[in-house]
């Protein structure tokens, strides 16, 4: 199997996934994916996307909490 965009070597790894639910950034680790070594692109299995779906939907609490800087591109505005 390869890289659907570039072509490049897949490898099976551990990946961050981050998702956005209802307005909220959520950050699920340790998804086994497999990554394309080129452009980084990540490929899960459908049974890896329905666990996914089945964590995302349960009460799991979070393991930690990150803060996230946002920033705004009209911001720049401002520096000129
Ligand atoms: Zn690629």
């Amino acid at each position: 199997m390869k890289c659907a965009i570039c072509g490049g070597h897949l490898e099976e790894k551990a990946t961050k996934l981050e998702v956005w639910v209802d307005g909220k950034l959520l950050v699920i680790e340790d998804v086994p994916a497999r990554v394309c070594e080129n452009c980084g692109e990540k490929y899960f299995s459908a049974k890896v996307s329905k666990q996914i779906d089945k964590l995302l939907e349960s009460k799991i609490k979070a393991e930690r909490k990150l803060e996230v800087p946002i920033f705004s591109f009209k911001a720049l505005e401002a520096i000129g």
